[in-house]
């Protein structure tokens, strides 16, 4: 089975004064153009990049994302979202992301399940009530009950008026909203 490279990232040398090439196979496995990786023999433990590389998509829910987006577009199609960084966090439960939320326009779907191409938000979303049963709200409820319901969801300002709500590696929305 073809394993190709999905999702390359440039780690800064310890110098400082350049960068490696750390790369991911599809079957999750990495690689690094340093010296110290190339030359190292079989099987070759991960170096300072690979390394932090591993530790960054462990815990950075946009990298996570990103690279979830990688494996399953491959380089063909490059994952458009989350690509900016940095992104500035709105806090959960704060008036900004209320507002934030209440404006939300445009809002479109980033799934795993729908290759992450980014599918509009159907206009009456449904969400469990805590009554179990099935509850039809609006835009902003939804987008409100998902931040607020899910554990590691985040809402990121990427600037210009786009939003993003990372609800978890495989699923995001973004949207846009004049705050
Ligand atoms: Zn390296």
């Amino acid at each position: 089975m073809p394993n190709p490279y999905i999702k390359s990232w440039n780690v800064p040398n310890s110098d400082g004064d350049g960068e490696w090439k750390v790369s991911q196979r599809l079957d999750g496995s990495f690689a690094c153009t340093c010296p110290a990786w190339r030359f190292h023999k079989a099987p070759k433990p991960p170096c300072h990049h690979i390394q932090a590389v591993k530790d960054d998509v462990a815990t950075n829910p946009a990298s996570a994302f990103r690279a979830a987006c990688a494996r399953a577009l491959g380089d063909a199609q490059p994952c458009p979202r989350l690509e900016k960084e940095p992104m500035r966090t709105v806090p959960k439960k704060s008036p900004r992301a209320a507002r934030v939320l209440t404006n939300a326009r445009e809002i479109r779907c980033y799934s795993l399940s729908n290759n992450f191409t980014g599918t509009p938000l159907v206009n009456d979303p449904v969400i469990w009530a805590p009554d179990g049963q099935i509850k039809h709200v609006t835009p902003t409820e939804y987008l409100t009950h998902e931040l607020e319901t899910m554990p590691h969801a985040k809402l990121y300002d990427e600037g210009g008026g786009k939003f993003s709500l990372l609800v978890h590696s495989n699923l995001s929305y973004e949207f846009q909203s004049n705050i």
